[in-house]
């Protein structure tokens, strides 16, 4: 029997979580898998939200992936509130959640991993060049355990998006990936378990982001089509909105990521930008 917090079965070991999703296979129910580094907040459940929805069994992954950050990143001081988690959880009435420790993902002698799509290599894949492989092999990993059919991922991490999608076409993973809206908070900031680290100052200098967007969107929808002069003045706004630095601020093809020249089709905005030490990203897809 696995052990049970507030009426969620909680799987520690890949064994254990496998076991238990064959048998839900075997009596020929759907799973839905929701991947999260934990310190849920409205967002993880919107996906939560998606898969209860769509599916018959519902599995939170609460793992936060050492192989997705470089040396120098946030794995040590990432919130990890388990406890507060499993109550949100519990409080939707998901069914299973599997929070491995960091051994049972990666054992010693572990040492394949996925080499991700190419659209994983420019944007966040320059700035974090190992990110993306890390992330593509703890996806592959998880969608491997728990056998599940429907995978839900959130557009605030809109390239992770795009490389997850390549993935399971280019490797014939048997899962459907789906993609859920970006939850903000009233003023626009969008919901991230890293937004903690802000400080009130801070926390107003983040709102530049989206504020950047929003341009972005008006300006396209009233006739701008050229997307170099956009670019610059998404820099100029996030710059005079009080980044500390920005790592890119473009409007790209929505599937190929390229940097858009005219923009004559949809088209997506990104930004990722340095806020005191906090690096925040989001994006607006504009049809
Ligand atoms: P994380 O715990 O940050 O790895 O995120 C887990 C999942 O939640 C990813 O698929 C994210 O894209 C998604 N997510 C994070 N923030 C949001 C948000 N504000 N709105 C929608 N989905 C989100």
């Amino acid at each position: 029997m696995p052990e049970t917090i507030n009426d969620i079965a909680v799987f520690r070991t890949c064994r254990e979580m496998s076991e238990y999703a064959e048998r839900l296979r075997d009596r020929g129910a759907s799973i839905g898998l929701v991947p999260t580094m934990g310190a849920l907040h409205a967002g993880h459940l919107s996906l939560v939200d998606h898969s209860l929805q769509q599916t018959d069994h519902t599995i939170v992954t609460l793992f936060v992936n050492p192989t997705q950050f470089a040396a120098g990143e946030d794995l040590d001081r990432y919130p990890r509130p388990f406890e507060q988690d499993m109550q949100l959880l519990g409080e939707r009435k998901v069914h299973a959640v599997f929070a491995p420790v960091d051994a049972e993902m990666y054992p010693p002698g572990w040492s394949t991993r996925v080499q991700p799509p190419a659209i994983a290599r420019n944007l966040e894949g320059e700035f974090r060049p190992e990110h993306f492989g890390g992330v593509a092999t703890i996806v592959l990993k998880l969608l491997n355990i728990t056998r599940a059919d429907y995978a839900f991922f959130g557009q605030k991490d809109y390239q992770q998006g795009a490389v997850i999608q390549q993935m399971v076409v280019d490797l014939n993973v048997p899962a459907t990936i789906q993609i859920c809206p970006i939850v903000r908070e009233p003023d626009g900031l969008a919901l991230s378990s890293r937004n903690v680290y802000l400080s009130p100052d801070e926390r107003e200098i983040a709102l530049s982001l989206n504020q950047t967007l929003k341009s972005v969107r008006k300006q396209i929808e009233q006739g701008e089509t050229d997307a170099h002069a956009l670019m610059s003045e998404m820099r100029q706004m996030l710059i005079d909105g009080g980044v500390s630095s920005i790592d890119y601020a473009v409007v790209a093809d929505p599937v190929t990521l390229t940097i858009a020249d005219e923009i004559t089709r949809p088209v997506v905005a990104l930004v990722a930008a340095q806020v005191g030490s906090t690096r925040l990203i989001d994006n607006d897809l504009i049809q």
